[in-house]
């Protein structure tokens, strides 16, 4: 058997690289093994993320360098077309181009130092070996420390949650495509269209959008979103097309086994509410590594990646809650939810205080105002345990 360097993180994907580069900055020789043979492609994103997350994570990237647009608020409409409107002074939000993102963490990883192997798939693994192709030629391997940073398919979640399946996941289509539309909004769209999740619409300018739509798997995504486009009259040419899973579940309450670590999308770090995984990923990233260096240099338990999550699934766990009791609701019951919430202010306080990334700290902040208070109830079944 082969002796890889003594940490291997599987999948070159955000979360994997920049793992990768915060171990390997500690001064730990570090692999990625990516499958494709390009790091970023085939990309199945809407790239849609926070400043306020992306400036917290200090990457150390310019945002002017992957940013293609700036957005300033949502419309979020309920299935017979109640609009919520949160829109702020300022942009809040960014669409990426997350081809170039992800080259960018890339680059970075290998100026720390790291190994990227492109074109070498993991096929099989066990507690104790990997099995990897290279290029038709496949190896046995073995690693001190492994990090699952595979995605939604992941090989090494399937041995370490062998009963996830199906139900876990929203199918995901989406176009970039050709129209007009708002640059400044994205708009999100919920009716039986999408059961189980929603639409969105996040543009690139005024001319170029991405138009995506999720279901549950299962569902039919292609006749869903015919229905979605014919239904609301976009009126939108589509230039290209990409389908692909999210991972959409309550946290995970096993993150690592024996010497290895679960990470990203293989851990299902997305938000519930929204399928954004970016910055969860990012942030888990960092707890992973800081918990492989602290095992290497002082021999601490890998286990404590589990503590260094709990503020990521703190808050993945409140976005679960907040999807599951939306997607509990009736059509009508979202319809006056919608109305109820417009009416108490909810679109000034969400102006005001709203963090996609972080709702417990708004979900506190509602039921400080007294105007909110009629949807304190719900708010409260969010933060309670
Ligand atoms: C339609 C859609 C829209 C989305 N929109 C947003 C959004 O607007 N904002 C947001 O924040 N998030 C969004 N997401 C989620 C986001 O794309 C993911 O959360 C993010 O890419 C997760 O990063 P990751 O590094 O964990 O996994 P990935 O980016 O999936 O990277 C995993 C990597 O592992 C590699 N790999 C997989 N299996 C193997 C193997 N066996 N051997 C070797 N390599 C392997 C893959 O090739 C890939 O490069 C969206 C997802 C979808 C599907």
């Amino acid at each position: 058997m082969n002796e890889l360097p003594l940490i291997t993180v599987v999948g070159g994907g955000p979360a994997g690289l920049r793992c990768a580069a915060l171990v390997a900055r500690e001064g730990f020789e570090t692999t990625v093994l990516e499958e494709h043979s390009t790091v970023g492609r085939p990309v199945q994103c809407a790239g849609l993320i926070s400043r306020t997350g992306l400036k917290e994570l200090d990457i150390g990237l310019n945002e002017e360098d992957f940013s293609v647009n700036k957005i300033f608020g949502a419309k979020i409409f309920s299935p017979r077309g109640e609009k919520l409107q949160v829109k702020s002074r300022k942009p809040v939000a960014l669409v990426i181009d997350r081809f170039r993102f992800d080259q960018l963490l890339y680059r970075q990883a290998v100026k720390e130092g790291v190994a990227v192997k492109l074109g070498s798939k993991l096929i099989d693994f066990t507690w104790s070996s990997l099995f990897i192709e290279t290029r038709g030629h496949g190896e046995l391997y073995k690693s001190k420390v492994v990090v699952g940073a595979d995605g939604t398919n992941s090989v090494i979640r399937h041995s370490m949650h062998p009963g996830i399946g199906g139900e876990s996941f929203v199918h995901a289509l989406q176009y970039r495509a050709e129209g007009s539309f708002d640059p400044k909004m994205v708009e999100l769209y919920f009716g039986k269209y999408a059961k189980g999740f929603f639409a969105w619409v996040i543009p690139e300018s005024d001319r170029i959008a991405r138009i995506g739509l999720g279901v549950r798997v299962g569902q039919g995504v292609e006749k869903c979103m015919r229905i979605f486009l014919h239904e609301k009259k976009l009126g939108a040419r589509p230039l290209s097309k990409s389908s692909s899973l999210i991972p959409i579940r309550e946290p995970l309450k096993k993150n690592m086994e024996n010497n290895v670590l679960l990470l990203g999308d293989a851990a299902f770090q997305t938000k519930a509410t929204t399928g954004g995984g970016i910055v969860m990923g990012l942030n888990a990233a960092k707890a992973a590594a800081e918990s492989i260096a602290n095992h290497m240099k002082h021999g601490s338990p890998l286990k404590e990646y589990e503590k260094n999550l709990s503020a990521v699934n703190k808050e993945l766990s409140i976005h679960w809650k907040i999807h599951s009791y939306i997607h509990s609701l009736k059509e009508d019951s979202l319809d006056k939810l919608s109305v109820k919430a417009k009416k108490a202010g909810l679109e000034g306080f969400l102006e005001e205080y709203g963090d996609m990334d972080k709702p417990s700290t708004f979900v506190k902040k509602m039921l400080l105002k007294p105007k909110l208070w009629g949807l304190a109830p719900i708010a409260l079944r969010f933060i309670m345990h």
